[in-house]
């Protein structure tokens, strides 16, 4: 068996078995491969496997990759935070930007991104109120996602959130359902979006069972990082 096959096969399985017991289609749960510290060759063994949405933390660390698999059909997701000062490069770099937290970033992001299709983007909500957490606060969602909505070169696609470290299932469950609740006020204020990229790997059953569109997942697949370098 190929490296990673029989995680991410067992990663898969689990969207699955946790979409079902919802009464949702396994197809309605996108699994973004979160691919950073890990090396482009990596991702080129899950890309021969059928994984085409990836997800990298940092813009430079992605640029080299994606310069690297430049042969690939791979869909860049950028899921860390991002300075103004890398809007430009991250126009160019990514497909999907999941970390927009305030509305000058996603400006940024519109005015660099010309003569492509429009960058998807999620508005991140701070569901845990955790100070060191980025995102906007839950009762500001709707307001930013408006915003977000009228720029011409992005696409705003939905909501994303990272609950607090916990083991605990239902600080878990609380925060998942504020994410959905987010969702939900922003279809309700007339918006078309259609993902709630939420739940890791220790947590997707639970994220789902809250109604997550898309999950993130690292460590069930390619195994611990090495955390000094995040
Ligand atoms: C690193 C990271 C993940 C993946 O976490 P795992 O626990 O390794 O699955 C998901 N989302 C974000 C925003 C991350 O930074």
């Amino acid at each position: 068996m190929v490296r990673y096959e029989k995680a991410w096969q067992v990663a898969r399985q689990r969207i699955a078995d946790a979409a079902r017991a919802g009464g949702r289609a396994p197809e309605s749960v996108r699994l973004l491969a979160v691919s950073k510290t890990f090396p482009a060759a990596a991702i080129r063994r899950l890309h021969a496997l059928g994984q085409r949405a990836f997800g990298e933390n940092y813009v430079q660390e992605a640029r080299s990759k994606r310069n690297e698999l430049a042969d690939l059909d791979i869909e860049w997701h950028l899921i860390g935070p991002l300075q103004s000062n890398k809007a430009r490069v991250a126009a160019a770099t990514f497909d999907w930007v999941e970390s927009i937290d305030r509305a000058e970033i996603a400006e940024r992001l519109s005015a660099a991104r010309t003569g492509v299709a429009p960058l998807d983007v999620l508005i991140q909500v701070n569901a845990s109120g955790e100070a060191t957490k980025s995102g906007v606060s839950p009762t500001g969602a709707v307001a930013l996602a408006r915003q977000v909505s009228t720029l011409p070169n992005v696409r705003l696609r939905g909501i994303m959130g990272i609950p607090e470290a916990t083991d605990d299932a239902s600080v878990l469950r609380a925060q998942f359902r504020q994410l959905r609740q987010c969702f939900d006020a922003c279809i309700d204020a007339g918006l078309s979006i259609d993902t709630l990229s939420m739940g890791m790997s220790a947590d997707l059953e639970l994220a789902i069972a809250e109604g997550a569109t898309e999950v993130r997942v690292g460590t069930a697949i390619f195994g611990a990082r090495d955390s000094a370098k995040g």
